[in-house]
């Protein structure tokens, strides 16, 4: 790295203005279209991880672009004191796109945000006494200190100790585990329809299934972090649809809006209604700029059918990677994947460091285990595209094939 790029990147140097929280990054990038990144030195990426599973749609998708714009030359804040055009279409569709039109919505900012107002609306309508919220192990729910608490990850916990009380959490995919857990102030549970940042681990349709019997046979509220997983990635709209399941809290943020900051929560009408004036609330969240953002987004998901193009795209991701030397299987849902790799694949190196190299040649993944490359590319990818990144993911992985 030059000492001009240390300089305009805020890495490296004696001293960055930006605190080092995210490491070194390994590219600047200046300007996108569709699925494809270019950087400062104009290099050409293909985009396989949309900034975590966010823009699905690509970058400066023109419809988005536009509502981006006019809102911006027409109004961008007002604050919650007042209400704005674009909140309640906004509602609309997300209820209809969980339940056919049922439930409320609050918005946020942030996929943390929206867990946060979950895991409060949850001890809000359970009352005292029954706090408690049971996750899985190597979930990820967030960084705030209640979102980190409900995370099933212990190394991230221990610089922040002590964190909000009352949360345990269990083996994945394990209901006698579940039920095992469940004390009287156990007050709900919170479950990624597929792990994201633990490794790509899609739930079993038997567990949520179990999980909801279990939920109604105790009063437990089923929150699903559909963070990662919402907006079409899975090949449903929201990734509990896979089960047949009704939830009772649903939190969003990546994908609803194209890379404007929007969270939301949706709640069944009796849990939402445990929210009154007062309870909670946010300065920024839900205004106009960024739902317009959200409204675009929605509409052109739909229009384009979203969850068809992530089964479609999927299958032929999977026909090229599958039979690949070097791939021991492939896991997860629609367009949130996890390639596995074996040790002819690693060839002595990590996840990370495989993630690297694709880089290194134009493709943008990440290495979410260390021996797993996650991938969440966009709905728009064309034929083209994907072939190109199944040649790139093929010569990496057979480096180490002799
Ligand atoms: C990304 C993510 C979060 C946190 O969202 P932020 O917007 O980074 O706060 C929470 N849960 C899941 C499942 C996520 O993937």
């Amino acid at each position: 790295m030059t000492a001009e790029q240390a300089a305009a990147w805020g890495a490296g140097g004696t001293h960055s203005p930006l605190m080092n929280n995210y490491g070194s990054p390994p590219r600047l990038f200046m300007r996108g279209s569709g699925a494809e990144l270019w950087d400062r030195d104009g290099r050409r990426h293909l985009d396989f991880l949309c900034g975590l599973a966010v823009t699905g749609l690509g970058h400066a998708h023109p419809s988005v672009t536009q509502a981006i714009a006019a809102q911006a030359g027409t109004l961008t804040h007002t604050s919650n004191l007042f209400a704005n055009e674009h909140q309640a279409p906004v509602a609309e569709a997300i209820s209809r796109l969980i339940d056919s039109g049922s439930g409320q919505v609050l918005f946020q900012n942030s996929g943390a945000e929206a867990n946060e107002a979950a895991l409060k609306i949850v001890r809000k309508y359970q009352g005292r006494g029954r706090h408690g919220v049971v996750s899985a192990l190597r979930s990820f729910h967030g960084r705030t200190l209640m979102s980190l608490a409900a995370t099933g990850q212990p190394e991230k916990h221990e610089p922040f100790q002590p964190l909000p009380e009352g949360f345990r959490h269990v083996v994945w995919n394990d209901l006698d585990e579940f039920e095992k857990s469940l004390t009287p102030e156990v007050g709900g549970v919170i479950l990624e329809p597929v792990q994201g940042e633990g490794g790509v681990n899609p739930a079993d349709v038997e567990y949520l299934q179990g999980v909801r019997h279990i939920c109604d046979e105790r009063g437990l509220l089923l929150v699903l972090d559909e963070i990662q997983t919402g907006f079409g990635r899975t090949g449903q709209w929201f990734g509990f649809q896979a089960a047949g399941i009704r939830p009772d809290v649903v939190t969003m943020a990546k994908g609803i809006a194209n890379g404007m900051p929007v969270g939301a929560i949706w709640a069944c009408d009796e849990v939402a209604a445990a929210f009154v004036p007062g309870d909670h609330g946010s300065t920024f969240a839900g205004q106009p700029l960024a739902l317009a953002a959200a409204r675009a987004t929605i509409a052109e998901l739909e229009a384009i059918d979203a969850p068809a193009a992530a089964r479609r795209i999927e299958a032929a991701l999977r026909a090229g990677l599958e039979p690949l030397s070097g791939v021991d299987h492939i896991r997860g849902r629609g367009l949130l994947l996890g390639v596995e790799l074996d040790d002819v694949g690693l060839a002595g190196r990590t996840g990370a460091e495989v993630a690297r190299a694709c880089l290194e040649r134009g493709l943008i993944v990440n290495g979410v285990t260390p021996t797993t490359l996650r991938l969440a590319p966009p709905f728009i990818l064309t034929d083209a595209q994907i072939a190109e990144a199944i040649d790139i993911m093929a010569s990496v992985i057979g480096e180490g094939v002799v």
